[in-house]
């Protein structure tokens, strides 16, 4: 089965990668879905929510805070480092992921050659006027006042993430489209595959003539349009086909 992932990569003149939260939790950050995952200790708060109550924008802050404790000690990890290999070798022309986790930049993938779908949650900024903001400040001023953070222009200040209900980043989601239309290898690695419209990608790339292949511990619920399904462990699997330890 591995050897099925290495001919088609070998096949391949243009291929993406695209990851979820299971290339991180070999790096410790809980996905969402896995028992365990973030999701079984918080409901995510819509971004309708934060605009609207000064009292979920403080949980979020408080939440932030938490969850950061554990995600800003994280490092990339052997399914990271492999496909910052394949990216360097020009194999994966670009990574497109669901993570706000920065990781593949981290593992030497360019910031040109990500593309964040649901943002960056490394730094904070204004939704009104996109000043970036460095969490260690923010953290620091709301510990001291417990005020949810805002900037000098008056907008409300937030991880650089996409909340439920907040709008796609229009560039990241024009980025993806045309990467997923000019591939012809697609691998979709450690997501479910449910959360849209990240999860429209693969199609869009099997319908422009691309092969796919989903790397993922448990079964997604579009297994039945990839040419490969591989229910294994991503870093011990990228690492046997890269040969990076
Ligand atoms: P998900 O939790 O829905 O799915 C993750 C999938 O990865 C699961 O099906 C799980 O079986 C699989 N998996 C976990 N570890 C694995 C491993 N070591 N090997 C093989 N498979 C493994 O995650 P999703 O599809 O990315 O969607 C959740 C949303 O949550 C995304 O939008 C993402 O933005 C956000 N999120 C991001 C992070 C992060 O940045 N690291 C963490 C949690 C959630």
């Amino acid at each position: 089965m591995i050897g099925e992932l290495s001919r088609l990569l070998g096949e391949s003149r243009r291929a993406v990668v695209f990851t979820g939260a299971g290339v991180s939790t070999e790096s410790g950050i809980p996905d969402f879905r896995s028992p365990g995952g973030i999701w079984t200790k918080y409901q995510p708060i819509d971004f309708r929510e934060f605009i609207s109550s000064e009292e979920a924008r403080r949980e979020t802050w408080r939440r932030k805070i938490a969850v950061d404790e554990a995600v800003s000690r994280a490092e990339p990890n052997r399914g990271h480092r492999a496909i910052a290999q394949l990216v360097a070798e020009g194999k994966v022309s670009s990574v497109i992921t669901q993570n706000i986790d920065g990781l593949h930049q981290r593992s030497g993938v360019s910031d040109e050659q990500v593309i964040e779908l649901h943002g960056n949650g490394t730094y904070a900024a204004c939704l009104e006027c996109a000043q970036r903001y460095e969490l260690a400040e923010m953290f620091a001023a709301f510990k001291a006042s417990e005020e949810p953070p805002a900037c000098e222009c008056g907008g409300f200040i937030k991880s650089a993430t996409i909340s439920f209900g907040q709008p796609m980043p229009l560039q990241a989601m024009r980025r993806a489209q045309a990467e997923s239309k000019s591939c012809d290898l697609f691998i979709a690695i450690g997501s479910s595959l449910v959360v849209y419209p990240a999860a429209s990608f693969p199609a869009v790339a099997k319908q422009n003539g691309s092969r796919l292949v989903i790397l993922n511990r448990e079964p997604t619920d579009l297994d039945y349009l990839a040419d490969l399904v591989l229910n294994l462990e991503i870093g011990p699997t990228l690492g046997e086909v890269t040969g990076i330890e």
